[in-house]
């Protein structure tokens, strides 16, 4: 098979990675609201801010296949994003940006995302944007931490290296960002909502790392839409031992039908099966046009 054309995200580098955060004027994180988009992903966390519930920071901002949109103006009305919000891409995949290129509202936020390898057409509207940066490589492999005023927080990670900009393809699934949400109870206990992006978990260092520190594990939006390849044992391991604060929300996002015969539910439902199970196409048959995963 032919090899696809390849080029590189050609944004600057961001100069302040760690030490900012888009969560300051936040008091608590309440968790993460999965829009449907079809098959893809575009997830808002949620924070309480000035008493009230709105996604104070985004990933992903996707749709391709069977989304939802029928005018341009869909994608600003389901899926707000604020000027100057932080606005971050776990890779460069279509189903992962191309809502932006559809709207208007997500052109206006602050872009940080991933140096990778992508189509021209990704290249193309990065180009296009006025405020996108680049994580530097020298991050990679490091948990990052944005904090809010109160106990909660957000660790994201790059998860692996940009090959440079003549190597021939590259892995964009296990390239790009994962971010972990973390929430602090009543009772004084961590739990956790994982955003792994397309990466299957093992590539995700720093989720072992919570397990180990003893943050519970509240929700998941399920891994390359609910892709039943890239499980290893590993994972299987990590998630049945991983300890739940009473409840696990699995939400799998991704259209019906999908052309990747996306999400393998039954292997999740062998794994876990106390948790509960969402799918954004079934909220789509209920007239829902997102999920919210709350704490
Ligand atoms: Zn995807």
């Amino acid at each position: 098979m032919a090899q696809r054309l390849r080029k590189p995200i050609a944004s600057p580098d961001a100069v302040a990675v760690s030490g900012t955060s888009p969560l300051a004027a936040v008091s608590q994180l309440a968790g993460v609201r999965i829009f449907d988009v079809g098959q893809g992903d575009a997830i808002a966390v949620l924070g309480n801010a000035y008493r009230e519930r709105r996604p104070v920071l985004q990933l992903d901002y996707g749709g391709r296949e069977r989304n939802p949109f029928a005018l341009h103006t869909d994608v600003d009305d389901r899926m707000p994003v604020a000027s100057g919000d932080v606005l971050m891409l776990s890779h460069w995949d279509e189903d992962h940006w191309c809502s932006a290129s559809k709207g208007s509202s997500a052109r206006d936020a602050s872009w940080l995302v991933p140096r990778q390898l992508t189509s021209p057409r990704a290249v193309l509207f990065s180009a296009s944007l006025d405020d996108i940066h680049c994580i530097p490589e020298q991050f990679v492999g490091q948990t990052l931490r944005y904090a809010t005023q109160g106990d909660d927080y957000v660790l994201w990670q790059k998860i692996g290296y940009f090959p440079g900009a003549f190597a021939k393809a590259e892995d964009c699934n296990r390239s790009g960002v994962a971010l972990a949400v973390v929430h602090r109870g009543v009772e004084g206990e961590e739990e956790a909502i994982l955003l792994p992006g397309d990466a299957p978990f093992d590539a995700v260092s720093m989720f072992s790392w919570l397990a180990g520190r003893g943050v519970k594990l509240r929700g998941i939006v399920a891994f390359h839409h609910g892709a039943g390849t890239h499980w290893s044992d590993a994972t299987r391991d990590l998630l049945r031992n991983w300890t739940t604060p009473g409840r696990l929300d699995v939400v799998f996002s991704c259209s019906q039908p999908s052309s990747y015969h996306h999400p393998d539910e039954d292997q999740y439902r062998a794994l876990l099966p106390d948790a509960n199970f969402q799918r954004t196409a079934t909220a789509r048959a209920q007239s829902m046009v997102q999920i919210d995963l709350l704490f």
